[in-house]
């Protein structure tokens, strides 16, 4: 990867902040952004809203970074940078980090649900339920350990009393469940109003998991 990559990718970062907030799942300071790159990761600044966001300002941070480098001093990475460090130090598989906290869906993690099978769309983050991970205060390592565990099989979480991860092979990826999450959580507080919503059955969403493996253009399975 050249200079230029990484000028681009820098760019794609920004443009997926600002895509974020004109999707209505993030505003001001909340959330960040990451993408896999060379043996680290390229994340969004602490602190700074989407629309003040410049390439210049998102950091490079090396996989293996821990709490004590100095350059965390210095590039003032997003307080989050532990759990997108993990996730892509564990994910192979992924190549880009959203986090949001998109209002519906942070209602829900409010109240600690899972997301069950109410809808096949929950297929779309790779299993039958979106599992909420239990609170930790926000930036710690022990959120990044439950969140890691909950995302096991998944490519996206809520966060108890916080909001929403999503994976993806690249950002467009990534934001994209991330907003499939969002419109879930929208659509089961709505289905809530009249009653427990039904679920779809295992069978059911084993059918509609392997139909994914071959829906549409894009592959979903490495969505
Ligand atoms: P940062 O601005 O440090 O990325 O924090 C926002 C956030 O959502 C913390 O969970
Ligand atoms: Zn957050």
């Amino acid at each position: 990867m050249s200079a230029a990559d990484e000028r681009a990718l820098r760019r794609a970062i920004v443009d997926t902040s600002l895509e974020m907030e004109r999707l209505g799942i993030n505003q001001g300071t909340s959330g960040n952004v990451s993408a896999r790159y060379r043996d680290g990761f390229l994340i969004t600044p602490s602190g700074v809203p989407a629309r003040e966001l410049g390439e210049a300002a998102i950091v490079w941070l090396p996989l293996d970074i821990t709490d004590d480098a100095e350059l965390l001093r210095v590039e003032r990475p997003s307080s989050e940078w532990r759990m997108h460090r993990d996730i892509l130090r564990a994910r192979t598989d992924v190549h880009a980090v959203v986090h949001t906290h998109s209002i519906a869906a942070t209602a829900l993690a409010i109240h600690g649900r899972d997301i069950p099978a109410l809808h096949y769309m929950v297929a779309a983050a790779g299993g039958k339920s979106i599992r909420c991970a239990p609170y930790a205060v926000f930036g710690s390592q022990q959120l990044s350990d439950h969140a890691l565990a909950a995302l096991e099989d998944r490519r996206a979480c809520l966060l108890a009393h916080h909001g929403v991860i999503a994976l993806g092979t690249d950002l467009g990826r990534a934001v994209w469940l991330a907003h499939e999450v969002e419109v879930l959580a929208k659509q089961y507080l709505l289905a809530l109003q009249i009653g427990a919503p039904p679920v779809l059955s295992d069978e059911q969403m084993d059918e509609v998991l392997e139909k994914f493996k071959t829906y549409g253009r894009r592959n979903t399975e490495d969505r």
